[in-house]
């Protein structure tokens, strides 16, 4: 390996080219092949071996039939899209994006969390597990009511340069994924920013209603064993007969 030769993709052994080739830890892969991966996958291709490559590929193919027969259920303008039957969703990719162009299609039950991140600081956050947090009292009205309702310290008039809602993901290639709404400085009360603000709103009530859909229920031979096992516990003194009872209602969904 000279320092005027070449090295050749890893992936499909073809040319690369000096500008568009991104280094794995095994070698370094041409455009064509970063093409067939995701954004997320490429962020962090740095430490893939071939065989991570290839199977991610793979990965991005059966992605690509899952897009196609993508129907939605509800969706919030050319933003966010949701299959509320199938729980799934996707997020446009960017037309300025580099490489692969067709969305990672996500399942709900990959959502760890979100928030609205403005400025760098998060207005909101939800989740599964924590329900929907405000933080700094932000009160998520109205349009404009992001900033308006912070603690205090912005002033009237102000310009926002960033507004996007990053959701966390538990997810093999991606650890989150991001909604870009506003990147580039508008006025508080501008037009776009009163639409952004507007399809924040009903982005984060679309996630909300999404991580609080419905669990699967147990199945019926399952629960019956999980029964037994606080049945013992309330019969050694660890449940109170309350706390026993509580479960069993959950459990045989009563
Ligand atoms: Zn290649």
């Amino acid at each position: 390996m000279g320092l005027f030769n070449k090295e050749s993709c890893i992936i499909c052994n073809g040319k690369t080219n000096a500008l568009t080739k991104a280094k794995a830890s095994s070698g370094v892969v041409c455009s064509s092949c970063l093409s067939l991966c995701s954004p997320g996958f490429i962020r962090n291709i740095g430490n893939k071996t071939t065989t991570d490559i290839k199977e991610h590929i793979e990965y991005v193919k059966e992605n690509q039939l899952l897009y196609n027969s993508f129907q939605a259920t509800d969706t919030v303008g050319k933003l966010f899209f949701v299959d509320k039957v199938n729980q799934r969703f996707y997020i446009p990719v960017p037309a300025a994006t580099l490489y692969n162009k067709i969305p990672i299609v996500y399942s709900f039950d990959n959502i760890v969390d979100y928030e609205l991140v403005v400025d760098g600081e998060s207005y909101t956050k939800g989740g599964a597990s924590i329900g929907r947090a405000l933080i700094g009292g932000a009160i998520f009205g109205g349009a404009g009511a992001i900033i308006g309702g912070s603690t205090g310290k912005r002033k009237q008039n102000e310009v926002i340069k960033k507004m996007y809602i990053k959701i966390s993901l538990k997810h093999p290639y991606d650890s989150y994924t991001e909604i870009p709404l506003i990147s580039t400085e508008v006025k508080k009360g501008a037009f776009i920013y009163n639409t952004m603000t507007d399809a924040a709103n009903k982005i984060l009530a679309l996630l909300d209603s999404m991580v609080a859909s419905e669990p699967v229920a147990i199945p019926s031979a399952s629960a019956a064993d999980e029964l037994l096992k606080y049945k013992q516990l309330l019969d050694c003194g660890a449940l109170t007969q309350e706390e026993f009872d509580t479960k069993k209602k959950e459990l045989l969904n009563l």
